[in-house]
């Protein structure tokens, strides 16, 4: 049972209004307080709480956990305790911070030690990432690019429809919100030349999407059969995959993305579980045509989350420039992972999934500034009077996604991160 999500429940740390952090989330992070070590935690309302401090003062002694779990620098011993126990240490901090249990609420030293102002706290990647993977499983997406760069007329390639497209990317520069990253330099090809151009890029672009993090899969050989993907998913974050879309052009023919996709991805810092998020579950798309039974799955896996997106310029107000929904997925991520398996390819705790763009049916919910602005051809207006086709020096792309099913609100908070000028 998910006690955890009992919609009626309040805590005893108050919430602000529409906050993404009411005690029905309990998302898990990794963070530093002001003057103390690295701890895993989790947050409620504006109040960040130390798990390694509740663990060692005895607060999960009725869990089996094994050793000091919550005292790591990454997710990923809790990642390996398997569904069973996330759900339990989950249902189990729901418990002590209600507001009708005094066990905790009424213990000022063990609050002093456990509960510090998330605005002291400094926060870090949630796990270790030995491989990330970027799917390109929007149809809305795929259409607009196939569009733009190919033909309007077969914008889907023959094998979109058939298998969740995916490619390897690079774990090691995944990094955290608040992490500003540098304009890429690299090779491109002016458009009527033949031969390519050396320098900073001047086509960066975000992409908005999502990542679901792994737990440990099977060993290399086996699959992991569609019906039991949701079990090896830990939860999500918010994923702005930044692109330079001039590089890309240039270097993707035959093997596909390299340096264009590999400088930076930012993600969310708490990673909200999928327990959490089985009250917003959605029907996705209806799949024409049928894909192969290693594909198929009944009920509800596509899961219903508001995204948007918003250009801060340095010295002017920010400006939202798209608003999509996580539901638009054609592909779920059970398939994407059942996909990703069927060959006997094996994962490991702490994976990333990238969504791919989440892109929408209208023009305003595109998740690429290259679709919002049509390569170019349809400038976006800021508050402060500017217009963007790509990103500008100096702006900080933010990312923000929630659920609202009407009874409850969850969310992921932000990724937030500013292009600097080249290097
Ligand atoms: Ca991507």
């Amino acid at each position: 049972m998910i006690t955890a999500n009992d919609p009626s429940r309040t805590s005893w740390i108050p919430v602000p209004a529409n906050s993404d952090f009411p005690i029905q989330n309990i998302p898990f992070g990794v963070f530093i307080p002001e003057d103390d070590i690295i701890t895993t935690g989790t947050r409620i309302g504006d109040t960040a709480i130390d798990l390694s401090a509740m663990q060692q003062l005895g607060y999960f002694d009725e869990i089996e956990l094994l050793g000091d779990t919550f005292l790591q620098d990454t997710l990923n011993d809790f990642i390996s305790h398997g569904r069973p126990i996330w759900r339990a240490v989950r249902n189990r901090i729901a418990e002590v911070f209600d507001a009708k249990n005094p066990e905790l609420r009424d213990n000022k030293e063990h609050c002093k030690k456990i509960l510090f102002p998330v605005n002291k706290v400094q926060m870090l990647l949630p796990v270790y990432t030995q491989d990330y993977t970027d799917f390109y499983s929007s149809i809305e997406h795929a259409t607009n690019v196939g569009t733009m760069f190919r033909d309007p007329n077969n914008a889907l390639l023959p094998n979109w429809k058939h298998i969740p497209v995916g490619y390897h990317g690079r774990s090691s520069s995944i990094v955290i919100s608040g992490e500003d990253i540098h304009r890429p330099k690299g090779q491109s090809l002016p458009k009527g030349e033949s031969l390519p151009v050396f320098g900073p890029s001047k086509r960066v672009d975000f992409e908005l999407e999502m990542a679901f993090i792994t737990s440990e899969g099977k060993p290399l050989g086996q699959n992991i059969p569609i019906e039991e993907a949701e079990e090896h998913i830990f939860g999500m974050v918010l994923f702005n995959d930044w692109s330079a879309r001039d590089l890309q052009a240039w270097e993707y023919v035959p093997l596909g993305p390299f340096l264009a996709k590999n400088f930076a991805s930012s993600i969310s810092p708490w990673v909200v579980l999928m327990d959490a998020l089985e009250p917003y579950r959605t029907e996705g798309p209806k799949q024409d045509p049928t894909p192969f039974p290693y594909l198929q799955i009944d009920g509800k896996h596509n899961f219903d989350i508001d995204l948007e997106v918003a250009i801060k310029p340095e010295s002017a107000e920010e400006t939202t420039v798209c608003k999509s929904n996580f539901k638009y997925m054609y592909w779920n991520m059970s398939q994407q992972l059942a996909h990703h398996t069927i060959n006997g390819c094996n994962i490991n705790c702490g994976d990333m999934m990238g969504s791919g763009t989440i892109s929408g049916p209208t023009p305003d919910s595109y998740g690429s500034m290259l679709e919002l602005a049509w390569m170019g051809t349809k400038p976006l207006k800021m508050a402060d009077g500017t217009e963007r086709v790509f990103i500008n020096d100096n702006d900080t792309v933010i990312m923000r996604g929630h659920c609202n099913n009407g009874k409850t609100r969850i969310g992921f908070g932000e990724v937030r991160s500013k292009l600097l000028p080249a290097l």
